[in-house]
């Protein structure tokens, strides 16, 4: 299949073009010019997420340079199924997508678009004999899943770029805690600021004749894509356990995630309504609720990894439904204060006995809200990372320390190093690292 970029100025290129490039060269974002259509019984023996996965992704890589190379992409990337455990009572789930390397739901498409970029890089589209950079802006966990995801892979460097003071000291520690290929800077600005400049230097056709380079933000449609494996196979699971649709409240912030739960119900998995849960950062409620789209400078909240005032697949959205009331009809938005996702953590102990972290609390919320405005049916809640990631927020809360999933405990006892750095020093880094 060909993809094509929401600004429709660049060439239609190949799917696996698409995913190296990352970025669109007219500065759009690439998406499938189509869209399969699936029915329940095309899905029939896939039961792990990887088989779910690679029947749900096949349609996009057929006759593709990675159709060959996919089986055994999904297989390591899609290695975990997600748990969909009851969360207090018989209708409500939790999604929990927090078990790979970082305990974030990052881990699935980074290593997924890992395997994507290694695969090319021996095969048809390779970048010579130089390594290829991976610039990646990051307000917390994108940085560490995909740091995790290339560390150490042959071929690959990765920079970070963070800003700084505006990540969790654990997920800082997390950041800087690589070494070798992968080099942590953080930068006096906030995430908005370190998302432009990404998307700047990787549009800068002399720094990438030097430097050869490659995105993993959640722009690039190797992540986009197998983000729709695990509400199919969530959709699918639950359809065969209790014959219903589900609905899925997400937690939003770059509406990475959430779009590709969207995407997994256009291609006709039975997803239910979707309501994305953003923190203070409003602007997908409000336009949802009928305001036009402004997006805005992120401000700092406690689900910091969704501080994002100008989600980047909002384009993508856009491009799908030019007609905004359409769009409106599909989707909703709720914002969720900090003092609501204190209340919803505690709550969610209270009342569900599960300890989640303050991004799932904003979905946890999101539900709560909907109940009791009398909605029925099933609901999952997307739990989008452990919540031992941000014990300054959880543990004051819940008055006990959360235990460390094996990965994270690893990691915190590696030594950590990050590079202080100004918007204007970046690109003379990227030259000079590893150079
Ligand atoms: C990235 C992230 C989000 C937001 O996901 P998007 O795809 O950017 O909407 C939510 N929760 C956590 C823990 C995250 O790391």
């Amino acid at each position: 299949m060909k993809a094509i970029s929401t600004r429709h100025r660049a060439p239609t290129v190949a799917i696996a073009e698409a995913i190296s490039a990352g970025l669109a060269p007219d500065g759009g974002l690439y998406l499938p010019e189509r869209w399969p259509h699936f029915t329940l019984e095309d899905f029939d023996g896939a039961s792990t997420l990887a088989q779910v996965g690679l029947r749900l992704l096949r349609p996009f890589f057929d006759a593709d340079a990675l159709e060959a190379a996919l089986p055994g992409i999904c297989e390591q990337a899609l290695s975990i199924d997600p748990p969909l455990t009851a969360f207090g009572n018989d209708r409500d789930f939790l999604l929990e997508l927090f078990h790979g390397p970082t305990a974030a739901f990052k881990d699935y498409a980074a290593g997924f678009l890992a395997g994507c970029l290694s695969a090319l890089s021996h095969g048809a589209l390779s970048f010579g004999n130089r390594p290829l950079t991976i610039l990646v802006a990051t307000s917390g966990d994108t940085g560490a899943a995909v740091a995790a995801a290339f560390h150490n892979r042959p071929g690959f460097r990765v920079v970070i770029l963070y800003p700084d003071g505006r990540v969790a000291p654990r997920q800082a520690h997390q950041l800087g805690s690589f070494g070798g290929n992968v080099l942590a800077l953080r930068v006096d600005g906030n995430f908005d600021d370190c998302q432009r400049l990404a998307k700047a230097l990787l549009l800068d056709a002399d720094l990438r004749r030097e430097v050869p380079l490659g995105s993993a933000n959640s722009i690039s449609l190797g992540r986009l894509l197998p983000q729709a494996a695990y509400y199919a196979h969530a959709a699918l699971r639950h359809w065969r356990d209790a014959g219903a649709e589900l609905n899925f409240a997400i937690p939003t912030g770059n509406l990475g995630n959430a779009l590709a739960c969207a995407l997994a119900r256009r291609m006709g998995l039975p997803i239910g309504r979707i309501v994305l849960a953003s923190n203070a950062n409003a602007v997908l409620p409000e336009f949802f609720a009928g305001a036009d789209y402004t997006p805005r400078p992120g401000i700092a909240t406690l689900a910091n990894a969704m501080d994002v005032g100008a989600p980047s697949n909002f384009e993508r959205l856009q491009f799908l439904h030019p007609d905004p009331d359409e769009l409106r009809q599909l989707l909703r938005a709720e914002s969720v204060s900090d003092a609501q996702i204190r209340a919803a953590i505690l709550r969610s102990l209270e009342a569900r006995g599960q300890v989640i972290c303050p991004h799932t609390a904003c979905a946890a919320e999101v539900l709560d809200r909907l109940r009791a405005r009398g909605e029925t049916g099933d609901w999952a809640v997307v739990a989008t990372a452990h919540p031992a990631k941000f014990p300054d927020v959880v543990e004051p809360l819940i008055g006990h320390a959360i235990p460390l999933p094996a990965s994270l405990k690893a990691m915190l006892a590696r030594p950590s190093h990050a590079e202080r750095i100004s918007v204007q020093e970046v690109k003379e880094r990227l030259r000079t690292f590893g150079g």
